[in-house]
């Protein structure tokens, strides 16, 4: 091994530690849920959980267990291969059938991950010919979908729609055969819903498709959980919708894309992520097929979670505390400063409340910020009792 390269290395995690910006992991010793098993150096200890994706609380939920577990007996633990060589199970084909039922699409293509199927959706569908048009917010796996694909690229201020109508006009003044304008259904960092229906309204003025990705908002937003689609009214216009069963549908792991049956069927034939990839386990599919069943009937958690939200909200601005504006279970929490979040995560850590601090590169410089996030595995009394703490943390940090 190359002793300046590995020295190499390390100076640059010094950089990375030294600007403050050094991401520590730390280890849950038991299942995920509104309160979780931390541990420590003095041992694992108990804290209210407000940085999971859990957004309806099914990550535990016993029915999911028991499907996952009932499928492991009967469909076995693993794949060990990818589906045009070897077949996929029933299970996926139902997982594929349910998830498209729901958000009213022909089709859906599942894969191993929403990272893989935003990796793997534009680059199949459009070339030289074409134009993505594609919001600076967007989730890193679609700038990553977009930069794999040969379309022509165009990116638009968050949510700026002159600068959509802009770029459109741009696009087809280079004479793009198919433009495709891509967006987050729900901007993960500040937790802003993106305006789909103006989105849709403009996709329909200039002959634009509309690609979302609903990760954050499948499950638990709109009619049924239907997403933002459903929250904002834009309805079937959004022609592909993206997510995951990483978040809200069970929290196990999983992507898909759901669309009308030749985008689905050209990228069974050509989506490099699901050609050279596993198969989901068994056991994963079987839970996030039960998951997407139960969050379907779950009016009462995604009311509870709404309440969470509206509660922790109020509370945390009581207590002094800036935050973002917005309708959505992530609650930013803004420092600015980096070594702050830091510290207030720390201090939170200390108190029993259980957040994370996001800095740059994930947010831009100077936007530090908590990160909070509802969920319906949450007591009332939790809710209370993270406020209580933030409170207590950014009174001695001199924050409030
Ligand atoms: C979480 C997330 C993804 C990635 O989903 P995975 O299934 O965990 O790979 C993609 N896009 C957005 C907007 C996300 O929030």
């Amino acid at each position: 091994m190359s002793e300046a390269f590995l020295s190499h290395l390390s100076a640059t995690l010094k950089d990375i530690e030294a600007a403050g910006l050094f991401k520590r992991e730390r280890l849950l010793t038991g299942p995920q849920g509104g309160r979780i098993r931390v541990g420590g150096p003095k041992g694992a200890r108990e804290a209210v959980n407000l940085c999971a994706n859990n957004y309806l609380g099914l990550a535990d939920h016993p029915d999911v267990i028991a499907a996952a577990k009932s499928a492991m007996d009967e469909f076995g633990f693993g794949m060990a291969s990818v589906r045009f060589i070897c077949g996929a199970q029933t299970l996926h084909r139902e997982l594929e059938q349910a998830i498209a039922r729901h958000l009213g699409k022909d089709d859906a293509i599942v894969f191993a991950a929403c990272f893989d199927a935003n990796g793997g959706v534009f680059e199949p569908l459009l070339d030289e010919a074409d134009a993505i048009i594609s919001d600076s917010l967007n989730h890193a796996s679609i700038i990553d979908g977009v930069r794999l694909s040969k379309a022509k690229r165009y990116r638009f201020a968050n949510s700026d729609m002159n600068e959509l109508e802009d770029r459109l006009k741009e696009a087809d003044s280079a004479g793009a055969r198919f433009k495709l304008i891509a967006s987050d259904g729900v901007f993960s960092m500040d937790g802003y819903v993106a305006k789909l229906k103006e989105v849709c309204a403009l996709a329909d003025r200039y002959g634009a498709l509309v690609l979302v990705d609903d990760c954050h908002a499948t499950g638990h937003l709109g009619e049924k959980g239907r997403g933002t689609p459903a929250l904002t009214g834009a309805g079937g216009r959004v022609d592909i919708v993206t997510g995951t069963f990483g978040k809200t549908l069970g929290g196990g792991m999983g992507g898909f894309v759901a669309a009308a049956q030749p985008i689905v069927d050209l990228l069974r034939q050509r989506a490099r992520p699901y050609l050279f990839s596993n198969s989901l386990a068994p056991p994963i599919a079987a839970g996030a097929l039960k998951a997407l069943e139960i969050a379907i009937e779950a009016d009462d958690r995604r009311a509870l979670l709404q309440a969470h939200a509206i509660r922790f909200r109020a509370g945390i601005e009581k207590a002094g505390f800036k935050v973002l504006k917005g309708e959505t279970p992530i609650i930013p929490v803004m420092l600015g400063d980096a070594r702050l979040a830091q510290d207030l995560a720390q201090a939170l850590d200390d108190l029993g409340v259980f957040v994370a601090g996001f800095f740059f590169p994930v947010v831009p410089k100077g936007q530090a910020r908590i990160r909070t996030q509802m969920s319906a595995a949450l007591t009332t009394e939790d809710i209370d009792f993270a406020v209580s703490a933030f409170a207590e943390a950014g009174k001695s940090l001199g924050i409030v």
